[in-house]
């Protein structure tokens, strides 16, 4: 029966470290990903704003840039966002790491525990950091128990050993009760679709703050981090959907001068024309992130009906 239990905590021991070491070494080693060309100042944008660094022309030209992009969150004052040090347009969800030097795309913190930011490129990966490190502390923990209890009752023999019994387990046991607060906290945060950053400083939409911003009900906000593929939710391989520089969110109130919408086929737009919807948040939304429809780079067709006047566009999703 021993046997039988050693060969089982050997197995369990190998599976939780390998599992460990893999999206540890993923959270690592995944560079962040950053905004792309889209997102950047042209030559002579640049030139622009160099020479008028603050004030209105400098947000009209960010505003000219913004129309064409899927850009909804805005500054406190109401702002296009712009990184001086990238000079771009900042995505919704990016934010500028001090650290790295760089715009990551829907960062969430840069962490000293894998010396890199954590990111859309590597949030997935981060969470399976955090859950496999607490089930292996927990492993740990439960293994090394009964010796822990010997130690105190004089159960062990008197060699050395006794002392590495006692400090493994209290490591453990303290690193399980930090990661299961930190991976709690993470849980809670990928329910509601918010990054750190947005818990505490929440996202500026045209019409105003709103923290729930960006959720789109549990089992999308679920999906939006760990894919459609429950097969591969376990895994550290990327499987997040969308492409980290826009996001579907709630509240598709338009921006009457943004041209383009993130969903590319803007099913309520056709009947925008004529219909005045009142400015409240949907609770569904269509976005290219959860179908399979065309990129919003590509989606000009709306164009001219942005310019149409103060129209309040909303999208209703596809169930697929
Ligand atoms: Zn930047
Ligand atoms: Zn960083």
């Amino acid at each position: 029966m021993l046997w039988y239990y050693c060969i089982l905590c050997l197995i369990a021991y190998h599976f939780f470290v390998l599992l460990f070491v893999w999206s540890y070494w993923k959270t690592i080693f995944t560079i962040p990903m950053n905004p792309t060309k889209e997102f950047h100042l042209s030559y002579a944008d640049k030139e622009l704003i160099e020479r008028e660094p603050r004030g209105e022309s400098q947000q009209d030209v960010l505003r000219r840039l913004a129309k064409d992009l899927p850009v909804y969150t805005r500054t406190m004052s109401g702002a296009i966002r712009y990184c001086d040090r990238c000079q771009l347009v900042k995505p919704d969800r990016c934010h500028h790491c001090s650290v790295c030097d760089k715009c990551i795309l829907k960062m969430d913190h840069h962490c000293p525990w894998v010396n890199n930011c954590v990111g859309f490129s590597n949030y997935k990966f981060f969470l399976l950091f955090l859950a496999y490190s607490l089930l292996y502390c927990l492993f740990i923990v439960a293994t090394d128990l009964q010796y822990f209890i010997k130690f105190w009752t004089n159960g062990l023999p008197d060699t050395q050993a006794k002392f590495h019994i006692m400090f493994l387990f209290f490591a453990a046991a303290m690193f399980s009760v930090s990661l299961s607060s930190l991976f709690g906290y993470h849980c809670w945060l990928v329910c509601k679709n918010r990054s750190t950053l947005e818990a505490f400083r929440s996202p500026v939409f045209r019409h105003g703050t709103d923290k729930n911003g960006f959720s789109l009900g549990f089992s999308k906000n679920l999906r939006q981090v760990f894919g459609d593929e429950k097969k591969y939710w376990l895994l550290p391989i990327f499987t997040s959907l969308g492409d980290g520089c826009s996001f579907p969110t709630c509240l598709v109130n338009q921006d009457p001068e943004q041209a383009s919408t993130p969903s590319g086929t803007n099913v309520a737009a056709k009947s925008a024309d004529n219909h005045q919807f009142p400015a409240k948040p949907l609770r569904e939304s269509q976005s290219h992130l959860l179908t399979d429809t065309q990129s919003w780079t590509e989606s000009s067709c709306n164009e001219e009906k942005g310019k149409l006047g103060m129209i309040t566009r909303m999208t209703i999703e596809k169930e697929t």
